[in-house]
């Protein structure tokens, strides 16, 4: 997609502190952390939101929940817990409409949600 930023991050046209990358995702820090660790996983592909789903495309979100625990254990915070969030659409606080899963550790998270 060529006006979308996440898209521009994969192409390597906008640099980000990448953290992870494989063939299928991409791991880097959020611009604007919330918590000490708030790293961004998305799906290379262009997918906006959680509702463009298909069953071909789902399997992408069990790999970045994946990395999302691998990156807790490497940062030594998967014990003591952490959060991953997708934001879906203007009620769910989406902003940037490239599917991603935020990855938020490192201190004690309150719940629920605002
Ligand atoms: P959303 O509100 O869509 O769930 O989350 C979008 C996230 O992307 C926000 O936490 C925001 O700080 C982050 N973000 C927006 N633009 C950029 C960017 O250009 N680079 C990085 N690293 N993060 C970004
Ligand atoms: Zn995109």
């Amino acid at each position: 997609m060529a006006d979308c930023i996440f898209c521009k991050i994969v192409a390597g046209e906008i640099p980000a502190k990448v953290v992870f990358e494989d063939d299928q995702v991409l791991a880097f820090e959020d611009l604007n952390p919330q918590a000490p660790t708030h790293v961004l996983v998305i799906p290379k592909q262009h997918i906006a939101t959680l509702n463009e789903l298909t069953a071909e495309t789902a399997p992408v979100i069990g790999h970045m929940a994946h990395v999302a625990a691998q990156i807790a254990r490497d940062r030594e915070f998967a014990e003591n817990g952490y959060r991953t969030v997708m934001n879906c659409n203007q009620d769910g606080g989406q902003t940037v409409y490239h599917v991603h899963m935020h990855v938020l550790g490192g201190r004690a998270l309150s719940w629920p949600p605002g």
